[in-house]
C-alpha cells in the first residue's frame, strides 16, 4: 500500500479522536518511533513533545520494556482474571504498593483511565451504600476538569471545556464548583475554599465523593492550582463524609516533580486512579486503588463484592510491561531529570509571556504551557510544528509540551524553541 492510499482510506474509513469525518484534520502517517524521535513515512524526524498523551515517560521501543512485553507473549498474551491469577499482576502490586500514597493498599485493574474512573465513582457509591447512605448519588467537582470519555466520567468533565456539552441532558447532574482563583506558584486565597463549604452544608448529604485532578489540570486547560486547595478540600469533605477521589491519570508517574501531584499538598485521599504512563505508554491499563477499610466496606453491602469485572481485568502483557515501566523509572533519577526539564522550559518558554497574543506561559515538573488568548489554528499550527520537526499538539487555547522523560537537552531546546517560535508568528 502506498502512503497516499493509506492516507485516503484512513480519511475515508477511520475516525481520529474528535475529528470530523466531513472536514478532517490532516494526520500524519508514522511509520515508527524510538526514543524521543517519531518516524514519518514521509520522511520526517520529528522530536516527541506529547509523550503520546502523558503515557510514553520512556519514550518509544525501549529495549528493556520490549524485552518484558516479548518474554510475557510467550508464556502468555491474556488469562481471564475471574478465578485466576498470575505472576505479572501481583509483581506489579507489589511494585507499586510501596508507592501508593500512605495507607493504599487495594488495587483494582482496569481497561482505561476513563473505565478507572468509572471503577472509582461506582466505589463511593457502594461505599456510601453499605454506610447506610443510600442517598449520596451524587458528585462533586471543580470546573475545568477532564476525567475521561465514558459516561459518568463525562458527567465530572467541565461542562463547558470537557468536550461534552450536547450530552449535558442526557448525563447526571453533578455539583459543580469553581476552578480554585490560587495558582501553584502564587498567593493562597483561603476564599477559594468557600464554595465547596456552602454546597458541602447545603448537600453534603447527597454527595458521594468529590472528584479532582490533584494540582494539574490537564485535557481541560492545563491549569496548576494551589496544593492548599487539595489539602483544604480534603479535610472538609471528610467532616461531611464526603469520599475524595485523585484522579491522578495524566499526573501520575512523576509528570509534575513528585511521583503523585498529591504529594505537593501532602494529600492522602480515599480512591486513587492511575493509567496513562502506567504501562510507560506501551499498552492500555490503568487501576484504581483504595484503603482496605474502603474495601472491606463495600464489600460488606448488600452486594457482597464490588460489582465490576471487566474481560482483560489484569491483562498479564500490560501488567508486564507496566512492571518494567516502573522498575525503569525508579532505576534513574527521575527527580532530578524532571527537575532539569522544568527549569530549562522555564528560562526557554519565557519569552513568549512577552508576545501579545499570549495570556500565560506557566511550566511545573515535566510540563510547559503557552496559553494564547485566542483559539489556534490547529491543522495550520500542527502543520507548522511538523515543518519545524517537532509533535506538539495544541488544542483550544493551549500549547503545551510534556516531553518523555528521557529527552536530552538540545531535543528540549528544540521543542521549546520551535514552540516559541511558532506561537510568535501567529500571536505576536
Ligand atoms: C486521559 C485522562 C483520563 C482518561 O483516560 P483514557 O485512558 O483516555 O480513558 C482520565 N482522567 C485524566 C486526568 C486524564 O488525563
Amino acid at each position: 500500500m502506498t502512503t497516499n492510499e493509506l492516507l485516503r482510506i484512513d480519511r475515508e474509513h477511520l475516525w481520529h479522536p474528535y475529528t470530523s469525518t466531513i472536514d478532517p484534520l490532516p494526520v500524519f502517517p508514522v511509520q515508527r518511533a524510538e526514543g524521543v524521535y517519531i518516524y514519518l513515512e514521509t520522511g520526517e524526524q520529528l522530536v516527541d513533545g506529547m509523550s503520546s498523551w502523558w503515557a510514553a515517560i520512556h519514550g518509544y521501543n525501549h529495549p528493556r520494556l520490549n524485552r518484558a512485553i516479548q518474554k510475557q507473549i510467550d508464556q502468555m498474551s491474556h488469562i481471564m482474571f475471574g478465578g485466576f491469577t498470575h505472576r505479572p499482576a501481583v509483581e506489579l502490586a507489589s511494585k507499586l504498593l510501596p508507592l501508593l500514597p500512605e495507607g493504599i493498599d487495594q488495587i483494582f485493574y482496569a481497561d482505561s483511565g476513563s473505565v478507572a474512573v468509572e471503577v472509582a465513582l461506582k466505589m463511593a457509591i457502594q461505599y456510601q451504600h453499605a454506610k447506610g447512605a443510600p442517598k449520596r448519588q451524587a458528585f462533586a467537582t471543580i470546573r475545568s476538569g477532564y476525567h475521561g470519555d465514558t459516561w459518568h466520567a463525562m458527567s465530572v468533565c467541565d461542562p463547558t471545556t470537557g468536550m461534552h456539552t450536547l450530552f449535558e441532558r442526557a448525563l447526571p447532574r453533578q455539583y459543580f464548583l469553581p476552578q480554585p482563583k490560587s495558582k501553584f506558584h502564587g498567593e493562597w486565597k483561603a476564599s477559594d475554599l468557600n464554595p465547596l463549604k456552602e454546597l458541602l452544608q447545603q448537600e453534603g448529604k447527597n454527595i458521594a465523593a468529590l472528584v479532582l485532578e490533584p494540582i494539574v489540570q490537564g485535557a481541560g486547560g492545563m491549569y496548576f492550582y494551589h496544593p492548599n486547595y487539595l489539602k483544604e478540600a480534603l479535610a472538609l469533605c471528610h467532616e461531611y463524609g464526603v469520599l475524595v477521589i485523585f484522579d491522578e491519570i495524566a499526573t501520575g508517574f512523576g509528570r509534575t516533580g513528585t511521583f503523585w501531584a498529591a504529594e505537593h499538598a501532602g494529600a492522602v485521599p480515599d480512591i486513587l486512579c492511575l493509567g496513562k504512563a502506567l504501562t510507560g505508554g506501551y499498552m492500555t491499563l490503568s487501576a484504581t486503588c483504595t484503603h482496605k477499610t474502603i474495601a472491606d466496606t463495600i464489600c460488606s453491602g448488600d452486594a457482597g463484592c464490588f460489582m465490576h469485572g471487566p474481560t482483560f481485568m489484569g491483562n498479564p502483557l500490560a501488567c508486564a510491561v507496566a512492571l518494567e515501566s516502573l522498575s525503569l523509572l525508579l532505576s534513574t533519577s527521575w527527580q532530578e531529570k524532571i527537575k532539569a526539564m522544568e527549569a530549562q522550559m522555564r528560562e526557554e518558554l519565557l519569552l513568549a509571556s512577552s508576545f501579545k497574543g499570549v495570556e500565560e506561559v506557566r511550566v511545573l515538573g515535566g510540563i510547559g504551557v503557552i496559553e494564547t488568548k485566542k483559539p489556534v489554528n490547529m491543522a495550520r499550527m500542527q502543520q507548522r510544528f511538523v515543518e519545524e520537526g517537532v509533535w506538539v499538539r495544541p488544542f483550544g487555547r493551549l500549547c503545551y509540551l510534556m516531553p518523555p522523560y528521557i529527552i536530552g537537552e538540545e531535543d528540549l531546546s528544540r521543542l521549546t524553541h520551535s514552540l516559541v517560535k511558532i506561537v510568535r508568528e501567529q500571536y505576536d
